[in-house]
Parts: C-alpha cells; sequence; structure tokens
C-alpha cells in the first residue's frame, strides 16, 4: 500500500520522466529511478544500473571533486555493437553482396582512454581510424587494430604525412590515402616510385548533394573539401598513367556531421553510389565506399529534423544506405562495394556525463507581502504618490488586468527611477520600490503563464526573473559546442526528482564572462527557455550534462 506521500512522489517522479524525455534522449542508457535518482545502464535496458549520486558520492569520498565527467567504457562498446549490427540486419534484408567496415574518427574525441576503449572493443569488430592531420597518423599508428581494420587517412597531406603512409603500408597497415586533391595525388604518385610498397589510394568526391543541420556545409558544390568531377577525371588519369589502377580503393564523401534529415542521406548516397559505378565501369575495380561520418545524435529526443535532433532511427539510416548502393549497382550492373563508415557522433556522444554541483542560487528579491503593509507604503508615499500606485497595483492585480497593470507598474517604476537619479529618492526607498515593482513583475507572470499563448513581453520577463543557479564549471571548457554553435545538451539535476521543481532556472557558470550561462534547454516540442529546478532542501544537488562526449 502506497501512503499519500509516496503517490505523489510517483507521480512527480512520472512528470519528471515526461518533462526532461529522458526515455527519448538517453537511447536506453539513462533513466529516472524510483528514488527520482538518475540512474545509467552501460549495457542497455536491462543491464544493471548505477544510481549516478550514489556514484559520485563514493567518487568525492575518494577524494575525486567536482566538477566531474562521469565516463562509461560499456557504453562505447555498446553503440560501437549497434552500428555493426544495424548495417549487419540491412545487409541481410536487402540480401547485399558487399560488406560493412567502420572506422573511428579520431578528432571526435581525443582522448587517450577513449581511443583505447575505441581499439579495445573494436578489435573483434575489425574496426579501424580514420585520421585528418600527421600528428593524428602517428597516435593512430601505435596501437595494434585487427588485421582487416583500416587507417583512412584524411585531410591535408605534406611529404612527412605522405611518407609516413607508404612505412606504414611497408609495414602491412591498411591505410587508405584519400587525395583531397590532384597536387596531392602527384606527390603520392612520385613517391610510388621510391618505395616499393605504395598505400592505398581513395579520393575524396564533391558531392552536388548537400546535407542538413548545422553542418550542411561540409558538402554540396561550394564546400571546402573533395574533388569536383573534372578533378576526379584527372586524378584518374594521373593513376592510370602511373599503373596503379588496382592501387585505387576508396571513394569517400561526407556530407557533414549531424545530418538532421533522412532524405538528404538519401539523396547523397544515391549521388555517390552512382558516381562509384561510372568509376568502376571505366575499369577503376573500387573496392570501397566511404559514406564519411553525419549519423545524427537526438539530443532533445524530438526525433524531428531540429538541429540538435534527427528525423531518422540508426537502423532506418543503415537500411536507407544499403538499399540505396544496392539499388543503384543493380542498375549500373556493378559488383556492390563494402561499406566503409567514419562514425564518431553517434559512438562517442552518449559515454561522458559532465557533473557539476550548485554552488549559489540567485532569485530575483521580492516584497513579502502582508496584509498590514499599508504603514509601510504610506512611509513611502510621502516621497512620491507613485508608490501608492504600485500599493493599489499589488493588492489588485488579477488574470484580467495584469497585462495593463504591469505596463502601469512600469511607468511608475520607471518613473521613480528619475527621481533617484534627480537625488530625490535615497537607497532605502529604491530598495522598496524595487522589491514592490519585483512582486507585481512575479503576479503578472503567474497570470501570463495561465494563457495558452503568453505574450511576448511576458515571455521576456520570465527571462529576467528566472533564478539564476550558480553551477561550478565551465561552460567553456566542459561544453564548448552549447557556447560556441548553440548546440543544445540534455541537462537535468541527478536527483530530487521526486520533490516538485520551486524555481523556473536558468544555469550560470563561475567563469567571469556574460556568455558563460545557460538559457536554452531541450524539449520535445520547442526550446525552453527555463529549466525546472529545485529546492536542494540540505541535500547535495547535482546537475548533470550529458550526451557530451562527442567534440567537446
Ligand atoms: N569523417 C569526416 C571526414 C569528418 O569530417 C567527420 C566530422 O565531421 C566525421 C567523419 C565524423 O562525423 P560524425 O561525428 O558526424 O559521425
Amino acid at each position: 500500500m502506497f501512503n499519500n506521500e509516496q503517490k505523489v512522489s510517483k507521480r512527480l517522479i512520472q512528470e519528471a520522466r515526461e518533462k526532461y524525455a529522458i526515455e527519448d534522449w538517453g537511447a536506453g542508457y539513462f533513466s529516472i529511478s524510483s528514488k527520482g535518482h538518475i540512474e545509467c545502464q552501460p549495457e542497455g535496458p536491462g543491464g544493471q544500473a548505477i544510481d549516478l549520486p550514489s556514484a559520485i558520492s563514493q567518487a568525492k569520498s575518494c577524494g575525486i571533486q567536482l566538477p566531474m565527467i562521469i565516463r562509461f567504457p560499456q557504453i562505447i562498446s555498446n553503440q560501437m555493437k549497434r552500428l555493426t549490427q544495424a548495417f549487419q540486419e540491412s545487409i541481410w534484408e536487402f540480401s547485399y553482396k558487399g560488406k560493412h567496415r567502420a572506422v573511428f574518427p579520431f578528432k571526435v574525441n581525443q582522448r587517450r582512454e577513449f581511443i583505447e576503449n575505441i581499439i579495445k572493443c573494436g578489435r573483434s569488430l575489425d574496426y579501424g581510424l580514420e585520421v585528418g592531420s600527421k600528428t593524428e597518423f602517428i597516435a593512430a599508428l601505435s596501437y595494434k587494430l585487427a588485421d582487416n581494420a583500416l587507417i583512412v587517412c584524411n585531410g591535408f597531406k605534406d611529404n612527412d604525412f605522405i611518407k609516413l603512409g607508404f612505412h606504414a603500408a611497408a609495414m602491412k597497415k591498411n591505410i587508405v590515402m584519400v587525395v583531397e586533391g590532384p597536387d596531392e595525388l602527384k606527390k603520392i604518385l612520385e613517391m610510388a616510385k621510391e618505395y616499393p610498397q605504395c598505400p592505398d589510394i581513395g579520393a575524396r568526391v564533391k558531392l552536388y548533394s548537400r546535407g542538413s543541420g548545422k553542418w550542411a556545409k561540409s558538402s554540396g558544390e561550394a564546400s571546402k573539401f573533395g574533388l569536383t568531377t573534372p578533378e576526379l577525371l584527372e586524378c584518374l588519369k594521373l593513376i592510370k598513367g602511373a599503373k596503379l589502377t588496382e592501387k585505387f580503393s576508396m571513394l569517400h564523401f561526407h556530407i557533414g556531421s549531424q545530418i538532421t534529415q533522412m532524405n538528404r542521406v538519401k539523396n547523397a548516397i544515391k549521388e555517390a553510389s552512382r558516381v562509384y559505378a561510372k568509376v568502376v565501369q571505366i575499369g577503376f575495380a573500387i573496392r570501397l565506399l566511404n559514406i564519411g561520418g553525419g549519423i545524427g545524435v537526438d539530443y532533445d529526443g524530438s526525433k524531428t529534423s531540429f538541429q540538435s535532433s534527427a528525423n531518422y532511427s540508426l537502423q532506418e539510416f543503415t537500411n536507407g544506405i544499403v538499399y540505396e548502393i544496392s539499388e543503384v549497382c543493380k542498375n549500373e550492373d556493378v559488383k556492390c562495394p563494402d561499406i566503409v563508415t567514419e562514425s564518431g557522433r553517434i559512438i562517442a556522444a552518449y559515454h561522458s556525463v559532465v557533473v557539476t554541483d550548485i554552488r549559489e542560487i540567485q532569485s530575483v528579491e521580492t516584497w513579502n507581502h502582508q496584509s498590514n503593509d499599508h504603514q509601510k507604503f504610506a512611509e513611502n508615499a510621502k516621497f512620491h504618490n507613485n508608490i501608492s500606485e504600485l500599493e493599489y497595483i499589488l493588492n489588485n492585480i488579477n488574470g484580467k488586468n495584469y497585462v495593463e497593470f504591469y505596463h502601469d507598474a512600469t511607468d511608475y517604476y520607471d518613473e521613480i527611477f528619475t527621481l533617484f537619479n534627480l537625488g530625490f529618492i535615497d537607497l532605502e526607498q529604491r530598495a522598496f520600490v524595487e522589491k514592490i515593482f519585483m512582486t507585481i513583475c512575479k503576479a503578472a507572470l503567474k497570470f501570463s503563464h495561465q494563457e495558452k499563448h503568453p505574450l511576448e513581453e511576458f515571455v521576456e520577463l520570465q527571462q529576467r526573473m528566472v533564478t539564476k543557479y550558480l553551477a561550478n564549471f565551465s561552460i567553456f571548457q566542459s561544453i564548448p559546442d552549447s557556447w560556441a554553435i548553440n548546440q543544445l545538451f540534455p541537462v537535468l539535476p541527478l536527483s530530487h526528482h521526486e520533490k516538485i521543481p520551486t524555481h523556473k532556472a536558468s544555469i550560470v557558470d563561475i567563469t567571469c564572462d556574460s556568455d558563460g550561462c545557460l538559457e536554452k534547454f531541450i524539449d520535445r516540442r520547442d526550446v525552453k527557455t527555463v529549466l525546472n529546478l529545485h529546492d536542494p532542501e540540505n541535500r547535495p544537488y547535482y546537475l548533470g550534462f550529458f550526451l557530451v562526449g562527442a567534440y567537446q
């Protein structure tokens, strides 16, 4: 039997699950327990659950201080398996003749501990690495990968980078040097004359099809990377001239990270598959079609084409890729290539959580209004009649007149400030008026919240009236994309979900920079401008920033 308090807690926890949409963005890894705590199931649904507030207490007792990053290596391996399995299912479903081969793009998370996990979990999956610079290449070569694993070299390559590729090929590593321009290819072909072992060569093509979302400009005719069609033909001619046709093994494209719309993926793959087929038909037996990265993470759980979401599932993505390639290959009567993916975000995002504690709660000060306050107003009204007007508004504001009364209060408040600037009002009186005005604003907001479509000025007022939770971390350091490109991440308290949230809040960090604040939060239907947070009530109150394992 539940007593009343337990019933209320249960209802509040259920409301929190819905409000924070945790099941929608959590990918089965995160949930709210019956205690109102955030739990992580690193092995996925049904696996062992870790209570995050307890894990933090334990870490603190070992001397680890907040803010901290909690990392779940099991999630990395689970995501790698999910990607691999999704491709296997699609390959089976469409009786596709080629294989899927994955590489992890180094730049998405360069931490040594992270890459070591990729290597360890990836060994049984023949997982390889993608590198975009000489330093990443040197680091990649230091790892023992599975015999079949690829190392794909993208990005600008100088002579040293290329030379390293030749040495690595001599060491029997499966290197593919993806050329971004004919000049780069000429350097490779020149070097091939000197070295006995030439690495495989790939070409990144510039597609006409564009991605979607924030990184759409990585693709299309104006994109920074890739070969135009005349350049591709020139490269093919150069390769043939150098008698290295059999070394040309990969066609590559990447239409940007976090692709939000499935139809953009399909358009790109149709075009790339045609390019592949045409190149094969003119005598190049390419074996690998590298589709780059781009699988979107549904940060807000809305499953829409919004820039922090994606309107497709992983299985839909792999089905689309495999089906479209197989259709084009059938149509053009060419062999199906192995499909290479360079997915980073979808593998790395879920595995880490930034946790911080709250140092201070800064609420807007209001007047604790009592019925016998008239005396105080009368005293202050001696200095200006507007104070009596504010008292009248405070006592009579209601759901019908709140817009008009709020406007009047604003006018009276402005006039009182003019008097202060002229020296007629002292600081005590100014403080009194500020508190009264804020109380009126709060009342007006309460009435505006009851409207289905609140007026814009009240949405702005809400923004000014929010309680600020001072969080012990730096937004610039821990979640830079939130500041730099307005990336939304799920943010929520790790406990207290059995309680009623007491504050509409924004989060400010402890850096001395006004950009160090969060005022946009995920929501299934919209972007929220406030987060409902609790009174800590003398218990530790931790905030978690989720899905921060990629690019942060
Ligand atoms: N491959 C290339 C060439 C990239 O530039 C990127 C990142 O934008 C990726 C792969 C990884 O993309 P994502 O993290 O979206 O999977």
